[in-house]
């Protein structure tokens, strides 16, 4: 993510501007003009001129649009690589697979089931019911989506549920990071190549200002990811306006490390949870639990690993910088509080003073506790703490004491014992012996609990959540029942009485109903 600065201007009627630079080299990358509320709402009609046409494809034509997406992703990889590079300063490997793998899987994956995932589904009717009447319940588009999404994962987080949105039959007005419109602004080319119709999709460049104005502009759902603070507001405004919304937020993702874990593979899995895209990871593995039987082995292991790390702005690296400088802020001030409260750095621990960008060293820190920012704040850095408990059972007790629950990991030989604690943890989702991979599992809902969010995105549960389930029921007998319903009388009531009685009061009458 770069570095963003206001750029002053002449007069209060000029739109506002915001210069980018990377945190790379601070070299500036280019720069983005807000766009205004009054933009917002301009967008929006376009959309809703364009929306009913959209939705009247079938979703197979739909669907070929994103097939065309994905060919087009698969030719621009390099493109997709360099955009997402200079805007975060993100590893190549990073640039790879989160972005480009994740985007053309999402692609891949909507486009070849959407066809039966939104297809209208005939249900079967409990009891009597089914001989007066039948339903369907049909996927309805809601109309136009605001998606709102941030910076760590700017082409992935962006693309994968405009992609839902869109096949659902919505149009969809994107607003992107400020600190990283351009992946955004890419891909929605790759959408205008592939011949998608106009106004369907728009993306709409700016800061808090166009994102709440997004919010506000009549938009039928918010698909919100960022965080927690910004997530309130959001949540707010959908409420107050009586529209549906998802948000995806931070989290404080516990790592527990139970006594017949395999510790190699548990250390490796530590590093990559925390230091995957810089630790900058929704999910990302922000605080170890380990039982005291196995944390010697396992914290050595660790500083053995992440001692071994390359970080550098040239060549091949392992971790690369901070996104912005508001999240350096975060992590220093996290790393000087957790020091000063008795924390123990064994790797790293400062910014890398051989480069010049926003860089700091993949740590390692342990004897840390509860009343460390370190153990209960959302870091987003490159820092892995570690914390000895006595057992599984305090670990578990620990991992839940947080007002986050996005993800977690489990870490143990016994799939049964992993299992029983996954399903203890107060969490949106939780990996066993593995980092936390499922917003890469398209299949799993993605969601969290707590102040991590509402709602799922993913999955069916995801583009479903792009439609309005609309049942239609019809009844079998053509509406003749209906002559009979006036006039109530004693007789009848006792008919229904009677047989409420033999329904649901007698054995062979719930067999039946
Ligand atoms: P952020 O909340 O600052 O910004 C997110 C987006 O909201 C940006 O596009 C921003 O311009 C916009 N915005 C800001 N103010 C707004 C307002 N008042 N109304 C509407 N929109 C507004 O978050 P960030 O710093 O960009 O992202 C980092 C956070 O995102 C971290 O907490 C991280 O954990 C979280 N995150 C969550 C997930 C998830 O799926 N749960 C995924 C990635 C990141």
């Amino acid at each position: 993510m770069a570095i963003v600065e206001p750029i002053p201007s002449n007069s209060p009627d000029e739109p506002r501007r915001l210069r980018l630079r990377s945190v790379v080299d601070l070299e500036e990358i280019g720069e983005i003009e807000v766009q205004p509320a009054s933009e917002v709402r301009a967008a929006l009609e376009r959309a809703r001129k364009a929306q009913p046409a959209w939705a009247a494809l079938s979703v197979e034509k739909r669907a070929g649009y994103l097939k065309g997406v994905l060919k087009i992703l698969l030719d621009r990889q390099e493109d997709v690589i360099e955009t997402v590079i200079r805007e975060t300063g993100k590893t190549r490997s990073e640039a790879i697979t989160m972005e480009v793998f994740a985007s053309a899987d999402a692609l891949s994956y909507y486009s070849k089931r959407a066809a039966k995932l939104l297809a209208p589904k005939p249900r079967s009717l409990h009891g009597v019911m089914r001989f007066m009447k039948k339903v369907t319940i049909h996927q309805v588009p809601l109309g136009v989506v605001g998606i709102i999404t941030p910076w760590n994962g700017p082409f992935i987080l962006s693309l994968n549920p405009t992609a839902q949105a869109l096949v659902a039959g919505n149009a969809v007005l994107l607003k992107p990071s400020e600190v990283t419109p351009f992946s955004a602004q890419l891909f929605a080319e790759m959408f205008r190549e592939a011949g998608l119709p106009e106004g369907v999709l728009q993306v709409l460049v700016g800061d808090g200002e166009t994102g709440a104005a997004l919010c506000e502009s009549g938009v039928d759902k918010i698909s919100f990811t960022g965080s927690v603070e910004t997530g309130r507001k959001v949540g707010e405004s959908c409420a107050r306006q009586l529209i549906p919304c998802t948000l995806e937020l931070g989290g404080k993702d516990p790592m527990i490390v139970c006594t017949d874990a395999d510790i190699e593979s548990a250390a490796a899995g530590a590093l990559a949870g925390a230091y995957m895209n810089t630790g900058q990871y929704c999910c990302g593995t922000e605080r170890v639990y380990v039982v005291d039987s196995v944390a010697d082995a396992f914290i050595e292991e660790v500083v053995k690993r992440a001692s071994k790390l390359r970080q550098g702005d040239k060549g091949e690296s392992d971790v690369g910088p901070i996104f912005w400088p508001r999240q350096m802020e975060i992590i220093e001030t996290h790393m000087a509080d957790a020091i000063e409260k008795g924390a123990v750095v064994r790797v790293g621990g400062r910014r890398n003073p051989d480069l010049e960008g926003l860089y700091f060293e993949p740590t390692v820190l342990t004897d840390v506790n509860h009343d460390m920012q370190i153990m209960v704040d959302e870091t987003f850095g490159p820092i892995l703490p570690i914390m000895r408990v006595a057992d599984e059972d305090e670990a578990l007790r620990l991992a839940n004491d947080t007002r986050y629950g996005l993800g977690a990991t489990v870490w143990s030989n016994d799939e049964f014992k992993a299992t029983s604690i996954a399903k203890q943890l107060e969490s949106g989702s939780v990996c066993i012996n593995d980092m936390t991979v499922t917003y890469g599992v398209i299949e799993a809902p993605f969601g969290g609990r707590k102040s991590s969010g509402v709602g799922q995105v993913n999955g069916d549960n995801g583009i479903l959540g792009y439609c309005y389930q609309l049942p239609v029921i019809v009844d079998r007998w053509k509406g003749k029942n209906s002559r009979d319903f006036y006039p109530y009388g004693r007789k009848k009531d006792e008919g229904v009485q009677k047989a409420a009685r033999f329904l649901f009061g007698t054995s062979l009458g719930r067999w039946l109903s």
